[in-house]
């Protein structure tokens, strides 16, 4: 195969485009799908500062790059999870990117937050991930306000995108449908948040970070069963497979036709969001849910050390 642009040999076939590219201008094409979604979506400008997410995967450290030389004011944010054995290599990944590309860094430590992953993981009842998730949402929000920052950036790739989708489509989670989407404007309490990557799909990100020879923290997390959507990816991976294109027609026109009629739905149904009564956070019950699991873990914690 024949790179599209050039003529020489491709090294990355991408039948959706119906195109191929050799290593030096497959980042273009990469660098390409990036504007489009930052310019179409009105995601952000060039004087606004971006905070970006920074797990050490490949798609944020993919993004932060991009971002970064296409002139944007971005900083990245790591959020040190505190589980023993395992979070300092991924922080050591994030530090060692930021410093070799020169980027700004900030981390913040769950564990001197007063609420480390590995005693959720032992005082809370419910599945860790889940409650991870919710934590780093909270902190990604709150240091972005904090910090004044204009938005929010994740790595999230098409492939993340489509499997949320899909998921909140088999359960027609309305409230989710009505507010998934590659840009969430700010409101009461929650800083923008944009997915600068959503046109692009887990191989392009892969292929991108790898060409740029980002080294990339690929440990799996050792409280996670598994990758979050598996199985929904595997199944739209074959439907990819017969039909080239599908997973962006099934996203983008959920964007097109889909989320209006959700969003309306949510307004007339939905939850009213006012300020948590302990930290500020919006929440739609008086004390949200990150104030009542850290009390609870305070509580728990305290009553198995004075068991000892
Ligand atoms: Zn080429
Ligand atoms: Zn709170």
């Amino acid at each position: 195969m024949k790179c599209s642009r050039c003529k020489k040999l491709a090294c990355v076939a991408l039948p959706s485009h119906n195109a191929g590219f050799c290593p030096e201008c497959f980042p273009l094409f990469f660098t390409r799908q990036v504007e489009t979604a930052i310019r179409r979506e009105k995601m952000f400008t060039l004087d606004e500062r971006i905070l970006v997410a920074l797990s050490g995967g490949k798609d944020s450290l993919a993004l932060m790059l991009e971002l970064k030389l296409q002139g944007y004011n971005v900083t990245g944010l790591h959020i040190d999870l505190g589980i023993p054995d395992s979070s300092w290599k991924a922080r050591k990944k994030v530090e060692d990117f930021c410093e070799k590309n020169e980027l700004q860094l900030q981390v913040f430590e769950m564990e001197k937050w007063g609420l480390p992953i590995c005693d959720v993981k032992e005082f809370v009842d419910r599945p860790v991930c889940a409650v991870c998730g919710k934590l780093k949402r909270h902190i990604f929000n709150k240091v972005a306000l904090e910090g004044g920052y204009d938005a929010l950036a994740t790595g999230h790739n098409l492939d993340d995108e489509v499997a949320r989708l899909f998921a909140n489509t088999l359960r027609w989670d309305t409230a989710y449908l009505s507010d998934q989407g590659p840009v969430l404007p700010a409101s009461g309490g929650f800083v923008r948040k944009v997915k600068p990557l959503f046109r692009l799909s887990e191989f392009e990100t892969a292929n991108y970070a790898f060409l740029k020879g980002i080294e990339i923290h690929s440990d799996p997390c050792p409280y996670s069963s598994g990758a979050s959507f598996t199985n929904h990816k595997q199944l739209w991976g074959e439907l990819e497979y017969r039909s080239p294109g599908q997973k962006f027609q099934f996203y983008n026109g959920f964007l097109q036709r889909g989320k209006q009629a959700f969003a309306a739905l949510e307004k007339e149904i939905g939850a009213d969001v006012k300020p948590c009564e302990e930290c500020g956070s919006p929440t739609s019950v008086g004390r949200c849910s990150i104030c009542r699991i850290k009390e609870s873990v305070a509580t728990k914690k305290a009553a198995a050390q004075a068991g000892k």
